[in-house]
């Protein structure tokens, strides 16, 4: 294509939660499929500097990428649809905008001047924004504007389209994404909160080009005239978005709709033929006709919102369909679980996945929940501190260490099997001083680990302060438990893994972050294979015991 990046800016009006995130990547998925380079960025209005220092409970999971940024986590759907990396250039929250403009000018760099949201912190917005298309590195940068059109902390961002647009003219372009509600009382979907966002959004400056209407019911050809009429565009720029049964159905509607030829017409780019999905569409097709089905317990301390363990859940649907199965996760609480109830709470399961987390609460409930799967052989894969607790646990029941614990949760514990990392020790700041991003790691011969990658030597991501502690290696070694990922450089332990056992898996690092449609994790391939093998086990063993 052209050496010149085209822009397109993505805004929410009406409510949040409208499936920006969403729609940007499906929009995305279809012009790579048509054969053109894209990424994605979002654009966070809040002031943190990232959503590292977050809890879960505000703003769900918090997506790594390969250099070690704590992102949000839309950037996770913008990966699994387009099975392109993104980076620190992809996720900029205004706090990093303001540090940015605030460093230079202690540095000087303004001297004399008066810093001011127009033109510096706009300037800087415009700066990051084209910082991913510089060199023409790609044809198309998609840039999501968190939050909602309106928001007193949306308004530089929305001053810095409007001036992109005024800059680039035919190469920036605006879509709009809105809610036409349906009123039940009144039997009709209803136009107006759409009319009032755009006029917002008009008071701006910006005259969105294509709109996207989130709708439970089609929009008639009255209703999409209406919008049009009144919001200045055309009827073939208005673009409904229907609720979908899964989100990976979504480039398909969008492509029924023509969002991608809307797009590129608008953009003077030849848009003939059609998006070639057809690798999509096997997916789609895999995942719609699973021919088993198995249960997984997600065992977490933030399971109140799903949105915390968003990449782990995404990953089971691509290895389910991957293996031709449904996978049902059954989400359950690590503080719920006590000694006398984790046979009643697990023994239905296939498998049991122990999610990562911070801090001590739940952590007993995980630890006795790795107990019972360990010794009842229930396919087990540990994710960071589902790992840690996995070591804790076997020093605490097989080694004896009766105190065993991880000096996150305990500082005076005489058998630390997880410590603090040397170089963590004099950290005190807590944003993005953690062991972040990817790291490479070898595999034993002859482990589940080896298996499931079917390649030596991996790299995968990491976000944690905390490490398998060396000082113990020999001994757990020794009685049975194998460390069949090591780090080549540093030798930190990133998986161990229980011989002894059908599958009993736990890492160091978070393989769901790196999970695509078109490339599902091998892990958990092999975790839900593993989680089917020793289901049909056991339903053969019940067929002999009625037999
Ligand atoms: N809290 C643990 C650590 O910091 C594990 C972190 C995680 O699960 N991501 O090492």
């Amino acid at each position: 294509m052209s050496e010149q990046t085209k822009y397109i800016f993505v805004t929410g009006g009406v409510t949040s939660s409208l499936g920006k995130g969403i729609v940007s990547a499906s929009l995305a998925k279809l012009l790579q499929a048509r054969g053109h380079s894209v990424t994605i960025q979002k654009l966070d209005p809040y002031i943190n500097i990232d959503p590292g220092t977050l809890n879960p409970y505000e703003h769900g999971e918090c997506f790594v990428t390969d250099d070690g940024a704590e992102t949000d986590l839309d950037l996770g759907h913008y990966e699994r649809f387009l099975n392109v990396r993104t980076s620190q250039a992809n996720n900029i929250t205004t706090g990093r905008i303001y540090q940015n403009v605030i460093n230079r000018e202690r540095k000087g760099d303004y001297l004399g001047r008066t810093v001011q949201v127009i033109p510096h912190i706009t300037d800087e917005i415009k700066r990051c924004v084209k910082l991913l298309g510089k060199n023409g590195s790609y044809d198309f940068v998609i840039t999501e504007i968190g939050g909602t059109v309106g928001d007193i902390e949306s308004l530089p961002y929305l001053e810095a389209v409007r001036q992109m647009k005024w800059e680039l003219g035919i190469n920036a372009l605006s879509i709009h994404l809105t809610l036409v509600p349906y009123l039940a009382a009144a039997g009709e979907l209803k136009t107006k909160p759409t009319q009032h966002s755009v006029k917002q959004l008009l008071e701006m400056g910006v005259q969105p080009d294509i709109l996207v209407c989130r709708t439970e019911h089609p929009l008639t050809d009255e209703i999409r005239l209406k919008v049009a009429r009144f919001c200045n565009v055309s009827m073939e720029n208005v673009i409904e978005s229907i609720d979908a049964e899964t989100i990976y159905d979504v480039p398909n509607l969008m492509a029924d709709e023509k969002l991608d030829v809307a797009v590129l017409k608008k953009m003077n780019v030849p848009y003939e033929g059609e998006a070639d999905l057809s690798s999509w569409n096997d997916f789609i097709w895999k995942l719609k006709s699973p021919t088993d089905l198995v249960s997984i317990g997600l065992i977490g301390k933030y399971i109140e919102l799903k949105d915390s363990y968003k990449s782990i859940a995404e990953a089971f649907i691509h290895a389910g369909a991957e293996n031709g199965v449904k996978v049902n996760l059954d989400w359950i609480h690590s503080e719920s679980i006590t000694e006398e109830n984790v046979a009643k709470k697990l023994s239905h399961l296939d498998g049991v996945l122990v999610a990562p987390g911070f801090g001590g609460r739940g952590i007993e409930g995980k630890i006795q929940a790795i107990k019972y799967v360990r010794e009842k052989e229930i396919p087990f894969l540990g994710i960071c501190l589902g790992m840690q607790c996995a070591v804790i646990e076997y020093a605490r029941n097989v080694l004896g260490l009766e105190d065993a614990h991880s000096t996150e949760m305990n500082h005076n514990t005489s058998h630390p099997v997880i410590d603090i990392m040397e170089h963590q020790k004099s950290i005190t700041n807590k944003g993005g001083t953690m062991r972040l991003g990817s790291y490479p790691c070898h595999l034993e011969k002859d482990s589940l680990a080896l298996a499931s990658y079917r390649t030596e030597d991996i790299d995968e991501r990491h976000r944690h302060r905390y490490e398998f502690n060396n000082d113990f290696k020999s001994l757990f070694e020794a009685n049975g438990m194998r460390m069949t990922g090591v780090n080549p450089e540093s030798k930190l332990v990133e998986i161990i893994e229980l011989p002894s056992h059908p599958w009993f898996v736990g890492v160091q690092f978070h393989p769901e972050y790196k999970s695509t449609v078109e490339q599902p994790h091998p892990l958990f391939i092999g975790f839900v294979e593993a989680a089917l093998a020793s289901r049909n086990v056991e339903a053969k063993s019940e067929e002999l015991v009625d037999f």
